[in-house]
């Protein structure tokens, strides 16, 4: 019998399962103590066993139910059998009791494209900065970034023994952001999160521009975006081309479907169709709030580097 959800809502159910899999990956592969880290372009650009196993379960989990869709993940793996332990064929009711969106409900397999971030922190995730570990599942439509699944493997891993370990946190434009309280920072006030581990001048020079409270510097897209959305921080500034497509469909998501914004340091919205370059080479800029103020802010020395 044909189902009666939309492809869309039951590759977000599906999606959502598959990242807490992945998630019990991430923390298995911690508890076994050996990382496997493999260093990709430098020395802050790692990959582990953990980025290896949770993008395998991730893309052959989704493949296996959604032959047609496209799936692009970060890590650059050898074709090879994948051990059916890593498989997920859950998918999360509650998902699929919410509406779908009317604009996406005739959605075919084959439109869709699937940005996979299985391991978002990885530097962090080596030296033992937990929480700033998320894995991060895109859907785009037609370029747009239009649903998103971001599992936080560590959220409450320093609240003592009796808080849960782990969330996952998921949301469809139209519909909603579910799986975590939404909070503003205080008015008035401009806290920058940025990055900790892939820092440059210009990086520097940009948040400087933005004229400060206070500047976390933390690990991860998806931290950072969930940093701006439990009030944490105000704007998520990044002047390099450093990050790539699956860093920031799933969380542009999460964030757009509460009435934020992100896009490139010029204010272009991030395009996510399947031939676009993985590269965000114009940077990221983000807001839950006063996205007119921080724009405004990003000087033109900037700019003129970071060329879309
Ligand atoms: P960060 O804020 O440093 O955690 O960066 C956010 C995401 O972009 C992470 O997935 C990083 O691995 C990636 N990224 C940022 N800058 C670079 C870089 N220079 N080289 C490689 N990956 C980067
Ligand atoms: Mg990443
Ligand atoms: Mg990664």
């Amino acid at each position: 019998m044909a189902s009666s959800h939309t492809v869309l809502m039951r590759l977000v159910a599906s999606a959502y399962s598959i990242a807490q899999k992945a998630g019990t990956i991430v923390r298995r592969v911690i508890a076994e103590g050996d990382l496997g880290i493999v260093e990709k372009t430098c020395a802050t650009d790692l990959q582990t066993k953990a980025d290896r196993l949770v993008q395998m379960s991730i893309c052959s989990s989704l493949a296996r139910k959604f032959p047609k869709l496209t799936i692009i993940g970060e890590e650059d793996l050898p074709p090879e059998d994948v051990d059916q332990e890593l498989i997920e064929d859950g998918q999360w009711e509650e998902i699929l009791k919410q509406p779908c969106p009317s604009q996406y409900s005739a959605i075919k397999e084959e439109d869709l494209v699937v940005w996979v971030d299985p391991l978002d922190g990885t530097k962090e995730y080596t030296e033992g900065l937990l929480d700033n570990v998320t894995v991060l599942i895109g859907i785009a439509y037609e370029g747009k970034a239009i649903a998103g699944v971001i599992n936080q493997p560590y959220y409450n891993y320093q609240a003592g023994q009796d808080a849960v370990l782990g969330r996952t946190i998921w949301g469809v434009l139209g519909l909603g952001a579910f799986g975590f309280q939404l909070k503003e920072v205080p008015a008035g006030k401009h806290i920058i999160t940025t990055t900790r581990s892939h820092n440059s001048q210009l990086v520097t020079d940009c948040v400087a521009a933005m004229n400060p409270d206070d500047v976390l510097r933390v690990g991860g897209a998806g931290n950072k975006i969930i940093q701006l959305i439990e009030g944490k921080a105000s704007a998520y500034v990044f002047a390099s081309p450093g990050c790539k497509k699956w860093d920031t469909c799933a969380p542009e998501v999460i964030l757009h479907a509460v009435g934020g914004k992100l896009t490139d340091i010029h204010g272009n919205a991030l395009q996510y169709n399947k031939e676009v370059k993985h590269m965000n080479s114009a940077g990221v800029l983000a807001t839950l709030r006063n996205y007119d103020y921080y724009a405004s802010r990003v000087p033109e020395s900037v700019k003129n580097v970071l060329v879309p």
